[in-house]
């Protein structure tokens, strides 16, 4: 029942940390009645990540991709614990996690230990600034709700500030100029919002910054969006060029002041040169780096030494080294690109293997007091009519024990580039296609849209679309 207040006893604890798109999708999936599932998190929502970049301009107010983690646990089966707190370490030996409650409010206990029989790391990945000087002071990342609500408000703050009475002309450049560091999709699809804010609301809104808004992408590779086929990287470079974004490439920030970015770029000629770059706004998008609980654990498991980016599993997704440990998503290393497409499915496998793992123990239980049935039975009749069940029983254990090891399937790749255009590779029957324009963009809109948690989310994001196509995006700074 769903109100069980306290743990079965004969069943294992099975401890989940986090509430992002790999624990999310195994709590989906998962038959919560097997085990005593406790989830630990400091987020007491799931977020729908790759709506978020329209967050950070209010095509999509936030709360319209958030999904409250208590509304989805209430509809499991069986009871499932949630403390909204972070797991600041895990003691691998003495099968225990540490929780912290990090929150405004704290009770006379904010800090306790949870014991574990297995373990499902999803704790994600932090933001990589590669200890940039200045970064974490002044710039801000595209992460987390947070995130996209300080952006939205910086945006409007640069623009205010900038037509403050008396305000340099020098001035004005460098409030009304938006620097985006880092090419991959977030950075791109940032980019691209921004640029179709000023475009449609903004200029009209504020004139007096239309001289003056720019939108700078910077990159250290040759080429944005590295994992997009060549066509779609030049359709790309194409489209931002049409838009008037910037894209500076072979540029490498090194250093981050209050006013400035300094960048090393390579020129045609090879040659290095350092530049100061003046800003207004500056988001930061440089990709993933490993959460100091991971750190921690990887050096606790000798098996794990040379693990640089995240936990090693193998293809049971079974931490490397460990018997009763799992990761997923962004926190875990399996070769795969860390998407959440990769953590949705690594989530829905373990649940189908937690599942199966479950069902085993039911079926040799039931094989235990089968064969004890048949030693007692009395007469050959008896003896054989049980022997027919143990026959039935064991063939079922044989299916669920054939649980093949995780297989990842790509199903593309989609990314928003602003001006109503997105680019996909996706993989159809017919083979591969690369495409990009408008009409991928109304299908960008309608997968994304399928892939929303719920209903009432996909309804929210509907009604942003058409409010902020009607109405105009609001440009209030809260
Ligand atoms: P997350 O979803 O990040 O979840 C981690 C969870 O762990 C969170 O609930 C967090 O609160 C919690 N947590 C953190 N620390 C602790 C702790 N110490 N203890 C307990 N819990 C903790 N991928 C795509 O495939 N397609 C896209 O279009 C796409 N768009 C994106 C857009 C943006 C702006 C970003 C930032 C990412 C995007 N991604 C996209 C990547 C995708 O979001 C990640 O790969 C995915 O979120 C990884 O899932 P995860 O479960 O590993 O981590
Ligand atoms: P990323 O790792 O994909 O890209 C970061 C970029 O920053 C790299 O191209 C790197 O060369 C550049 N960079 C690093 N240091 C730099 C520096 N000092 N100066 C200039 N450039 C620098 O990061 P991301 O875009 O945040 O994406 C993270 C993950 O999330 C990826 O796996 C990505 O596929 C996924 N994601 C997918 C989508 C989508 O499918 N639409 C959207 C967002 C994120």
């Amino acid at each position: 029942p769903a109100d069980q207040p306290e743990p079965d006893p004969s069943k294992k604890t099975l401890v989940i940390l986090g509430t992002g798109w790999g624990s999310v999708s195994l709590l989906k999936k998962l038959d919560t009645e097997n085990y005593n599932v406790v989830v630990v998190s400091p987020r007491n929502y799931f977020l729908f990540t790759p709506l978020l970049p329209s967050c950070t301009t209010g095509t999509i107010e936030h709360r319209s991709i958030m999904e409250p983690i208590r509304n989805f646990l209430r509809h499991k089966k069986a009871a499932v614990k949630y403390y909204e707190a972070e797991a600041t370490k895990i003691d691998y030996e003495k099968k225990v996690v540490y929780i912290n409650d990090d929150s405004e409010i704290k009770g006379d206990v904010s800090a306790t230990e949870v014991p574990f029989d297995m373990l499902v790391v999803g704790v994600g990945a932090e933001n990589a600034t590669f200890g940039i000087p200045g970064v974490r002071e002044h710039s801000l990342f595209l992460k987390e709700v947070g995130d996209a609500q300080r952006i939205r408000n910086r945006i409007m703050d640069c623009c205010e500030t900038a037509t403050f009475k008396d305000q340099h002309p020098d001035e004005v450049k460098r409030l009304l100029h938006m620097v985006v560091v880092g090419g991959g999709p977030t950075g791109v699809e940032f980019a691209g919002e921004l640029q179709d804010f000023f475009n449609s609301d903004l200029k009209k809104w504020i004139p007096d910054i239309k001289a003056n808004f720019h939108v700078t992408l910077v990159e250290a590779l040759p080429n944005v969006l590295p994992m997009f086929s060549k066509t779609l990287i030049e359709y790309t470079e194409k489209t931002f060029q049409e838009e008037t974004i910037s894209i500076r490439t072979k540029t490498m920030v090194k250093n981050v002041t209050d006013r400035y970015i300094e960048a090393e770029s390579t020129g045609p000629d090879g040659k290095k040169q350092i530049e100061k770059i003046p800003y207004g706004l500056l988001v930061w998008a440089t990709g993933n780096a490993l959460r100091p609980v991971v750190k921690d654990l990887l050096g606790q498991i000798p098996a794990q030494k040379d693990s640089r980016r995240g936990l090693a599993v193998n293809e049971y997704l079974v931490v490397k080294g460990t018997e009763n440990v799992w990761a997923v998503g962004d926190c875990a290393v399996a070769n795969y690109a860390p998407t959440a497409q990769v953590a949705a499915q690594e989530g829905a496998w373990l649940a189908r293997m937690f599942n199966s793992m479950a069902k085993t123990h039911e079926f040799e239980q039931e094989l235990a007091k089968l064969s004890d049935a048949q030693e007692k039975a009395p007469g050959k009749e008896a003896r054989d009519q049980v022997f027919g069940e143990i026959k039935e029983v064991q063939k079922r254990l044989r299916r669920v024990k054939q649980m093949s090891p995780f297989e990842y399937t790509h199903n593309g790749s989609l990314a928003y580039i602003g001006s109503e255009k997105a680019v996909a590779d996706v993989s159809w029957l017919t083979g591969n296609i690369a495409t990009g324009g408008t009409a991928t963009y109304f299908f960008w809109r309608s997968a994304y849209l399928s892939m929303c948690f719920s209903t009432r989310n996909r309804i929210l994001v509907m009604m942003d679309w058409g409010k902020a196509k009607v109405f105009g995006r609001d440009v209030s700074r809260v």
